[in-house]
């Protein structure tokens, strides 16, 4: 069910001590695009800024009954997912979104933290691939990520979004290239019939803090704008909007 008119959007990731990033984040960013926001688990960070200290995993029984606590009572329009772990975490996920969820899923592929810590074991990312991003609607990398996607470094940024798009079969955000002028930053979406589409925004003179989980806000935002019924293209552009002050 939708609540109180609201459609309901489900973030899948790590909790942030600090708040800046992860289920925090989401579920702010929710609240601010009025859409309805559950959360699930995947683990708890010890973390600020400037450092993740410890890592806690949630055990794989309470992330599977999460999931069905949620899909046994909600019409979820969209899920989110960020800080995924590691394998056995994903196929849990994957497992109960094959089943379940018929809405929007937006992957955000997150690996490393901006302070250096692992959020996704090396070894998982085969998972991801073959387990995860093809239930995907849209894969948010940033250029390391892709690389990683793709097996190779990110040269020509539009070429490597057409790539992703067409090996996963889904739409593709890839964040975060130099546009011509250099304080400028390129964010480019290959819709899943392989158009594209630019989205370019000033560099933030942003303090760490506000830089921290800046890619958790922008999936969330584009999460939320999909659960509302927009189209990829449209949705990144509303995320895009509403992205400064968040
Ligand atoms: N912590 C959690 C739980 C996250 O999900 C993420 C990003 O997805 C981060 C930390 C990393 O945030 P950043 O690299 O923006 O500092």
């Amino acid at each position: 069910m939708a609540l109180q008119g609201r459609p309901v959007c489900l973030t899948i990731g790590g909790s942030d001590s600090c708040g800046g990033a992860g289920i925090q984040a989401d579920l702010r960013t929710f609240a601010a695009m009025g859409v309805y926001g559950c959360s699930v688990i995947t683990a708890l960070t010890a973390q600020n800024p400037r450092a993740i200290t410890r890592i806690e995993p949630v055990s794989l029984a309470q992330l599977d009954a999460e999931l069905h606590a949620i899909f046994d009572y909600f019409d979820v329009a969209a899920v989110k997912t960020g800080m995924l772990l590691d394998a056995e975490h994903i196929a849990v996920i994957s497992a109960v979104l094959q089943q379940h969820h018929r809405g929007a899923l937006i992957v955000d592929p997150v690996m490393v933290a901006s302070s250096g810590a692992r959020l996704l074991d090396a070894g998982a990312v085969d998972t991801l691939v073959h387990a995860l991003l093809p239930l995907a609607t849209m894969v948010t990398p940033n250029l390391d990520e892709a690389a990683v996607l793709l097996g190779e470094t990110v040269t020509d940024q539009e070429e490597a979004a057409r790539r992703l798009a067409g090996r996963f079969g889904c739409a593709v955000l890839l964040k975060g290239g130099h546009a011509e002028e250099s304080d400028m930053l390129l964010d480019v979406l290959c819709d899943a019939d392989g158009q594209l589409h630019h989205y370019r925004h000033a560099r933030q003179p942003w303090g760490e803090m506000q830089a921290h989980g800046t890619g958790c806000r922008l999936a969330s935002l584009v999460t939320a704008a999909m659960a509302a019924g927009l189209v990829p293209e449209q949705a990144v552009a509303a995320a895009a909007e509403r992205f400064q002050g968040l």
